[in-house]
């Protein structure tokens, strides 16, 4: 069995875990009702008293949270946060639209404050332990600066929460995402030798056009690991081609930034652990917003637990996914997603 970063909650029992959740989710919309005008709203509009979520399976009863509603929001009434912000706009430390190029219009803006980042370090070391890192390890981790992502690996004089390459003692090179960058991160790997990278598939697949006109395979590189970080989630032939062509371990982190959610498979890899101390995931059907039994696909909606800045509530995501509650073999309890 591989080691795990927090064991007392990663492999805490269902039991355990469902309290949590419940009390999180009570405490949570409460928050959010008092704080976020368009949750204020909704809510109202929709008939459901907080009162009437008395545990988990309540949580059906509030409307989803879609991101053509938070649009119109943030057209008719020009708050740039869409009604969600919940703190004075000056406790927020970064301020990020969708990591998508161009900007959308209408983007949907996300405010992180201290303590939401210092969760979401907490939930990467998680992730980094499944991908078995250790202490002393040089890992490259590729995103665009103005990312969340690469603020969890900035040092803890600059903001106050420490920064996952300080909890774990990792020694991380960040690099930013763009097709010049390539060579940047081939030049980078041969001088540095990262045993892990963290990257985008189309990314990597810049780097092996690199090792190509050098003339030299890309295992020689040496990663002995690649993350796969992607806004959906890859199928098992994707990542097996991946790890064959570059002869590393391949896990697959789904990002969805908007909600401060980073979710990773563990050294099984059958499906992305959900950390269910921080968010509850629901998978419903498009079209009707019903939700689906496990183990049928649906669209994953992701209720955050734990931000401060712009959580958000039954957040209706893009990503396809299947549910997996079965206990895995790794020893945490958390459920998993799992691709289409
Ligand atoms: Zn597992």
């Amino acid at each position: 069995m591989g080691r795990i970063w927090s064991p007392q909650i990663e492999s805490m029992k269902r039991e355990q875990l469902e309290e949590i959740k419940t009390y999180l989710l009570k405490k949570q919309l409460n928050y959010v009702y008092h704080r976020a005008p368009f949750y204020k709203e909704l809510y109202k509009k929709s008939g459901v008293k907080l009162d009437d979520i008395k545990n988990i399976n309540d949580l059906e009863k509030l409307p989803l949270t879609k991101l053509k509603d938070l649009q119109a929001e943030m057209k008719q009434t020009g708050d740039e946060y869409s009604g969600r912000l919940c703190v004075p706009e000056n406790e927020l430390l970064a301020v990020y639209g969708p990591n998508q190029h161009p900007m959308p219009e209408n983007p949907l803006i996300t405010g992180i404050t201290d303590s939401d980042r210092n969760t979401i370090v907490q939930h990467l070391a998680r992730n980094l332990m499944m991908a078995g890192v250790y202490s002393g390890d040089t890992i490259q981790s590729l995103c665009w600066a103005w990312e969340p992502f690469n603020r969890l690996y900035m040092a803890a004089n600059l903001l106050i929460s420490p920064s996952v390459s300080e909890i774990l003692g990792i020694i991380p090179i960040t690099l930013e995402i763009i097709t010049l960058e390539a060579p940047r991160t081939f030049s980078t790997a041969r001088l540095l030798k990262p045993s892990l990278i963290i990257a985008d598939t189309s990314h990597l697949m810049q780097l092996a056009a690199v090792c190509q006109q050098i003339k030299i395979l890309p295992e020689e590189l040496g990663y002995k690991t690649i993350i796969l970080k992607e806004q959906r989630i890859l199928s098992d032939k994707e990542t097996k081609e991946v790890g064959d062509r570059w002869k590393a371990k391949v896990h697959n982190m789904l990002e969805v930034q908007d909600n401060m959610f980073y979710m990773m498979d563990c050294e099984k890899h059958k499906g992305l652990h959900i950390w269910e101390d921080a968010f509850i995931a629901e998978i419903v059907d498009e079209k009707t917003g019903e939700k689906v039994g496990d183990g049928e696909a649906g669209k994953l909606v992701i209720t955050n637990l734990f931000a401060k800045g712009t959580p958000m509530i039954r957040y209706l995501t893009k990503v396809t996914a299947k549910m997996d509650r079965t206990p895995c073999d790794c020893g945490r309890t958390h459920s998993r997603i799992k691709p289409q």
